[in-house]
């Protein structure tokens, strides 16, 4: 008889869809791109497999590969848990860290993106870091996948000084002689997207703004994905 194909991924679970009466189909990012496998049992919590497959669970996976070509979970192992702590908040921003991941993240990118979920996940064990963990991770993303936004220089004349507000429609930021009145922000939200753009993985450690200014970018954010990708980001609602 053949041997089976093992295949052993670690990576975090971005989505897990029940299928029949306890099973689930979940979804993982990786370091090597998004997997799909079939957890057998995975939604009753007495399965030995049941944390690891929940929502943004960090563990490591054996896979085995199915007559039909698809994967099936063996065995798992869990390395970090996200804690809700039952606090709605935390909740609304792992369904949309998820949400986004899922809808705007293709194979290609899925490496790339990667270290910043992790990094997230990190950030997100202190309590206050949430919205701001949240707006970090999407910036990244947005450059991951294209749709980053120049924030270095004026996109319209190649500017560097008096940048007073974002042409969203351009991907970018606007001086005083671009920018139509709709565009201005407050110098204040100009530096915070500046920095969520251009961070590296350690220096998002080091800042929390406060949850009301990193909300408002998410949702400025939002609507420029929206726009540009047709694609709808619902659990931003709850937030
Ligand atoms: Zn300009």
């Amino acid at each position: 008889m053949a041997e089976k194909t093992i295949k052993n991924i670690e990576g975090i679970v971005l989505r897990s869809t029940p299928y029949k009466e306890s099973d689930a189909m979940v979804n993982v990012l990786s370091h090597d791109g998004l997997f799909s496998f079939l957890g057998r049992g995975v939604q009753k919590n007495i399965s030995k497999n049941f944390a690891s497959c929940q929502l943004l669970s960090k563990a490591k996976f054996s896979l085995v590969e199915q007559k039909n070509g698809g994967y099936a979970l063996s065995e798992s192992e869990v390395i970090s848990l996200p804690d809700g702590k039952g606090d709605l908040t935390r909740l609304a921003i792992f369904s949309f860290l998820s949400e986004v991941s899922v809808k705007l993240i293709s194979e290609e990118e899925a490496g790339q993106i990667y270290p910043w979920l992790c990094q997230t996940m990190d950030l997100l064990k202190e309590p206050g870091k949430e919205a701001s963990s949240a707006l970090i991770y999407l910036c990244h993303l947005l450059s991951v996948i294209g749709y980053g936004l120049e924030v270095n220089e004026c996109v319209t004349c190649g500017k560097k000084t008096n940048i007073v507000g974002v042409s969203f429609r351009d991907g970018g930021f606007v001086c005083s002689d671009c920018a139509s009145p709709s565009m201005k922000m407050t110098p204040r939200n100009l530096k915070i997207l500046r920095f969520c753009f251009k961070c590296g993985l350690e220096d998002a450690l080091r800042v929390s703004f406060e949850p009301k200014e990193s909300l408002s970018l998410l949702k400025n954010l939002i609507s420029y994905v929206e726009d540009f990708t047709g694609v709808k980001v619902r659990s931003l609602e709850l937030l």
